[in-house]
């Protein structure tokens, strides 16, 4: 029997750890917080998640709040002018509804279900030493550490990562008393452009369903408001005022909202950074990254859960056709390149949108106003963004797609 070692109890940590069991393979998986304590904690992400990545979830059985989470069902795109009125607005239903489960619920409950299905969760904060020990006992080691820090062993990789300083400020604000949309309930994502974006949807929490509001602040700009030493009232205050003065239409709907709980509200920033996947340690034992910790996006496209959802599928795969083989550093580089061959088109649309948008995009985001299949494209793409390619690559490619669709 396969013996596979797993730092980082998140989404993709989990999602594999327990794909695996469920394969007949051992897994020790090494966390450095309990799920109480993960329960207990601030909020760490938006987590919408579109319909492939769930479908490896529901595959595993773990979609576990297919009642109790409100659905996604749709995206909307507004873009805010200088005055009060939208310079452009459009929607358009997904054909598969999204959802978003507070990773405070999602992942102590999939800690239990991982140790109830044989796993051996570790509460530890992996660094050097743990992963030695564990290459020393494990077949494979895998690395899943999200932001955390011992996910810096692995090099950056240059080539891959075109930005080396955060592009946003991002805050989250977790709401109870929301507005909610009209006809249909989305993702409602709004440009502002020169200073940032904004976007809301409906969530599962730890108090029942909320709304959670995710602001995207260019650095040094007059939305970049966020203090890591706000009070929860004063952070919920900053939000408030950023939509009052760009997306008067979003403060309507938001101005009697309170916040889910002193801890539903987080501020940061980081560099959108790839690295090289295959870590050699100071023993010369190797360990392969998974989700995050070597391909970590900026969240404007809220794609770094679909992602490590679709890392531990992929890996899953790549490690049961290994069986009765080595996992060498040759076998992890492949392993990587096989995801990577999906994740490279969902970096290169993520980073582009951290830029002022070219003229072709422009002029797409235009026409999904006036042409309900341009907007439904655009809308079912957050699914799967290899749909956007080569369509927004290359200008010449987005007049002939809009001259066959419009
Ligand atoms: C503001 C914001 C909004 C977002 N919105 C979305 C969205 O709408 N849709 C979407 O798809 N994605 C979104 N994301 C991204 C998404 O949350 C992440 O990409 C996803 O959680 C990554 O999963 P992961 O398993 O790789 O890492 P994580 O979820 O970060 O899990 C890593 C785990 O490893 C643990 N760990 C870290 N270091 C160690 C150590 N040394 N030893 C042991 N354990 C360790 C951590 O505590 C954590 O539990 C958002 C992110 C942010 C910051």
């Amino acid at each position: 029997m396969t013996k596979i070692g797993i730092v980082g109890a998140g989404q993709a940590g989990l999602q594999l750890g327990i794909g695996l069991l469920d394969g007949g393979h051992q897994v020790a998986m090494l966390s450095n917080l309990t799920g109480e304590q993960i329960a207990a904690g601030r909020v760490t992400s938006s987590q919408c998640m579109f319909d492939t990545a769930r479908s490896h979830e529901r595959a595993l059985g773990l979609a576990f709040w297919d009642e109790a989470c409100p659905p996604v069902e749709g995206i909307g795109f507004a873009l805010a002018g200088e005055g009060p009125d939208k310079l452009l607005d459009w929607s358009a239903r997904l054909d598969t509804p999204a959802q978003s489960v507070d990773q405070r619920v999602k992942m102590p409950r999939w800690m239990d279900e991982f140790e109830a299905r044989g796993g051996e969760l570790r509460i530890v904060d992996a660094g050097i030493a743990e992963l030695e020990n564990l290459a020393r006992e494990c077949d494979l080691v895998l690395v899943a550490s999200g932001k955390g820090e011992v996910g810096r062993l692995f090099e950056r990789d240059a080539e891959k990562s075109p930005f080396d300083r955060p592009m946003r400020s991002l805050a989250l604000t977790y709401v109870h008393g929301m507005r909610p949309r009209e006809e249909y309930s989305a993702v409602n994502f709004n440009l502002i452009p020169g200073i940032g974006e904004y976007f809301v949807f409906p969530a599962l929490t730890l108090s029942g369903p909320c709304e959670i509001m995710v602001f995207e602040a260019i650095p040094g700009g007059p939305m970049d408001l966020w203090s890591a030493g706000a009070s929860p009232e004063e952070h919920l205050e900053i939000s408030q005022h950023i939509l009052k003065r760009f997306l008067p239409w979003e403060y309507e709907r938001s101005r009697d909202c309170t916040l889910t709980d002193d801890l539903g509200a987080l501020c940061g920033r980081f560099p959108p950074t790839v690295r090289k996947p295959v870590l050699t340690l100071p023993s010369g034992a190797k360990a392969l990254g998974v989700g995050d910790a070597v391909c970590l996006n900026d969240p404007i496209t809220g794609q770094g859960a679909n992602n490590a959802a679709k890392c531990a599928a992929s890996y899953l795969a790549s490690i049961q056709e290994n069986e009765g083989k080595a996992f060498d550093a040759a076998w992890m580089q492949r392993t990587f390149d096989r995801y990577w061959d999906y994740a490279r088109d969902v970096v290169a649309w993520t980073n582009g949108m951290l830029q002022p948008p070219p003229q072709h995009m422009v002029q797409l985001l235009g026409a999904a106003g006036a042409q309900p299949r341009v907007a439904h494209w655009f809308a079912n793409n957050f699914d799967d963004p290899r749909g956007f390619f080569p369509t927004i690559a290359d200008p010449a490619l987005t007049a002939a797609f809009l001259a066959e669709t419009v």
